[in-house]
């Protein structure tokens, strides 16, 4: 038994070490891949639930990684949270959005992600409306997704830089809405123009947790009502989640139903770097 649980701990820190390395090698490849701008914004329309009218999309960042493919963030932004890394990509896949915002006239608003770090950071209201009108974009088709956690963490702070935004005609949207704390009685305070019902309650309304989710997505709807502001249900994959999201009052939706989100260019098929080779 004894030499049992040495082999554990051995395989243990085989494991760690490995995981460790894993870790290194993806924040040396996300360095290059910063070098090479190899990031591009994939969009995911935005509808209207009563006649399904496409009223804007979201910008969703994938990394054209040279042997993995387009990865989504979900795979590499922990490795770049701590050390600024995704502010820089955050940066990159801003300006592809605004070029694209710039060169295509209608097709609604569209909506960026941003970290709760990259948010707090100094002068980032300005920044990005420095960006946008680098770009030639218009900052009313704009609109920037933020979670509860970027709200309350500094609450004066984001209050200044929300209305800084809003002045400038960039509206905010709350994302994941009803994962976080809630802290409801904050929510009045802040510019906020719309809250995104998380998929989880919508993926809850076909299974057992269907009464569950059902009250949860009334009483969201009932909240934005009460604040004045819109509503999106993400993650809407069935035609009955769409029906049942419509019929309790929800006015937009997104998801896999009406669209899965879909690169804005060609892939990169070579890199820079490659020509200088
Ligand atoms: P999110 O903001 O909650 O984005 C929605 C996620 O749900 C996206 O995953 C999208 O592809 C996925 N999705 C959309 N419709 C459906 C559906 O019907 N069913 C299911 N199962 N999933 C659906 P994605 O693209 O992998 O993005 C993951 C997260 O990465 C985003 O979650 C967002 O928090 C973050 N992110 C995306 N783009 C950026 C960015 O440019 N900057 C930063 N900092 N974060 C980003
Ligand atoms: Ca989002
Ligand atoms: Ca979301
Ligand atoms: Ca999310």
């Amino acid at each position: 038994a004894k030499s049992g649980g040495r082999d554990r701990s051995m395989l243990f820190d085989a494991q760690m070490r490995a995981e460790a390395l894993r870790l290194l090698d993806l924040e040396a490849d996300l360095r290059r891949a910063i070098n090479r701008e190899a990031f591009e914004p994939w969009m995911q329309p935005i509808v209207r639930l009563s006649d399904g009218e496409v009223v804007g999309h979201e910008a969703l960042l994938r990394w054209n990684h040279e042997q993995q493919g387009p990865l989504s963030p979900d795979a590499f932004i922990g490795v770049g949270e701590d050390n600024g890394l995704i502010e820089q990509v955050d940066w990159l896949m801003y300006r592809r959005v605004f070029e694209w915002l710039a060169s295509h006239e209608g097709g609604g608003y569209v909506s960026i992600n941003v970290s709760p770090s990259h948010f707090r950071s100094e002068d980032f209201a300005s920044r990005l409306l420095g960006l946008v009108s680098a770009c030639g974009a218009d900052p009313n088709r704009l609109r920037i997704e933020i979670t509860e956690v970027t709200l309350l963490d500094d609450a004066p702070r984001a209050l200044r830089t929300l209305n800084e935004l809003r002045e400038n005609g960039v509206y905010a949207l709350l994302d994941d809405f009803g994962t976080g704390f809630s802290a409801l009685s904050y929510l009045h305070r802040f510019p906020i123009q719309c809250l995104k019902i998380d998929r989880s309650f919508v993926a809850g309304l076909e299974g057992e947790s269907h009464m569950e989710s059902l009250a949860l997505i009334r009483a969201i709807l009932a909240l934005a009502a009460t604040l004045g502001i819109d509503a999106v249900g993400e993650g809407v994959e069935t035609a009955y989640q769409s029906d049942t999201l419509r019929d309790l009052g929800c006015v937009y939706g997104q998801g896999f139903l009406f669209g899965h989100p879909q690169p804005v260019s060609p892939p990169a098929l070579h890199y820079p770097d490659d020509d200088a080779a």
